[in-house]
């Protein structure tokens, strides 16, 4: 279906979405937020909407320039591929400096969808999220569909539960997907909107729509808050009682909200080994 990528070299400092506004079906990999710097993002692993389809950011380098306290500039040939392989997710630090990135491109469909649908416990929420996390795993891989669910606010004695759907393709194509596996849901065209790949990277740092691309030059994060995050690695169905108690706790402590990221697709196919994070099918 997707025509073969072709590779780009990244120099740190670059701001790689901007250069790929112009290429309507080319894409990138590097993380759901576009400030992150890919010094730090890729050598720590980097995962983005994309990983059901393509992996983590780290699975399409190709080469990395690096030098260490000798000054001497090493490509992957000259590091060997034990240290090419620890730089890809086991920090680079630890290892030199990283001065450039060879990463392969991705191709993307010239339309993508996206949703946001809000949902209460007055909606059957318990029920959705149990069956949210037997189904989010198992979802084509044009569907990345991750779940929020955020601080009262608003709907006091309970939580928002926010279901957020990246689809690669149009309106049509995703209403079939979730209509086959999710149709408690029940998505309709009004919750989606279709847009250039690079116009959902806007979307999704809270730039509002109609914004010029050139807004991603500035490398300002505009959806802005202090919060202070933890993450966990799940293998296991959490049980209707234990969302319960995580809704309780939620709704008690009032300002925490949490974000559920499945992976699947072809995270599934790609070794524990491949790169140092093992992290890879059914979590
Ligand atoms: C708002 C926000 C959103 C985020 N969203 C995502 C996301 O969607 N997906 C995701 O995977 N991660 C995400 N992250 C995490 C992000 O990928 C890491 O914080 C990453 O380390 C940022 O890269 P940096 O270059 O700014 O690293 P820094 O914070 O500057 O450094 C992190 C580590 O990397 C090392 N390092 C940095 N540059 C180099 C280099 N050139 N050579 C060698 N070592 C280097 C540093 O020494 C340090 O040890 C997010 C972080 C924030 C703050």
């Amino acid at each position: 279906m997707f025509e073969k990528p072709s590779s780009v070299i990244i120099l740190l400092g670059w701001n790689l979405e901007h250069f790929l506004a112009s290429c309507t079906t080319l894409a990138i990999p590097t993380g759901v937020c576009h400030t992150v710097g890919v010094g730090g993002h890729f050598s720590g692993g980097g995962y983005d909407n994309l990983i059901w389809k393509y992996g983590l950011s780290v699975d399409k380098i190709v080469d990395a320039k690096i030098t260490g306290i000798d000054g001497k500039i090493m490509d992957r040939k000259i590091m060997g591929e034990d240290l090419f392989w620890a730089i890809r997710g086991g920090s680079g630090a630890s290892f030199g400096v990283i001065l450039s990135w060879k990463i392969k491109l991705v191709l993307v469909p010239e339309i993508v969808t996206i949703f946001v649908v809000d949902k209460t416990t007055k909606q059957g929420l318990i029920d959705l999220i149990y069956k949210y996390q037997n189904v989010a795993t198992k979802l084509p891989d044009d569907l990345f569909l991750r779940i929020e669910l955020s601080e009262p606010g608003v709907y006091k004695k309970t939580i928002k539960v926010t279901l957020i759907g990246f689809f690669l393709g149009k309106i049509k194509g995703l209403l079939k997907v979730l209509e086959k596996h999710l149709p408690e849901l029940g998505l309709t065209p009004h919750y989606c909107t279709e847009m250039k790949w690079i116009e959902y990277v806007l979307f999704w740092n809270a730039i509002p729509t109609g914004t010029s691309i050139d807004i991603l030059l500035e490398r300002v994060w505009y959806g802005r808050s202090y919060t202070k995050s933890k993450s966990n690695f799940i293998k296991n169905t959490i049980l209707k009682q234990g969302l319960e108690r995580i809704i309780e706790k939620l709704v008690k402590s009032g300002d925490i909200t949490m974000h559920w990221n499945p992976y699947g697709g072809c995270m599934d196919e790609i070794s524990e080994h491949a790169v140092p994070l093992p992290q890879r099918s059914g979590y």
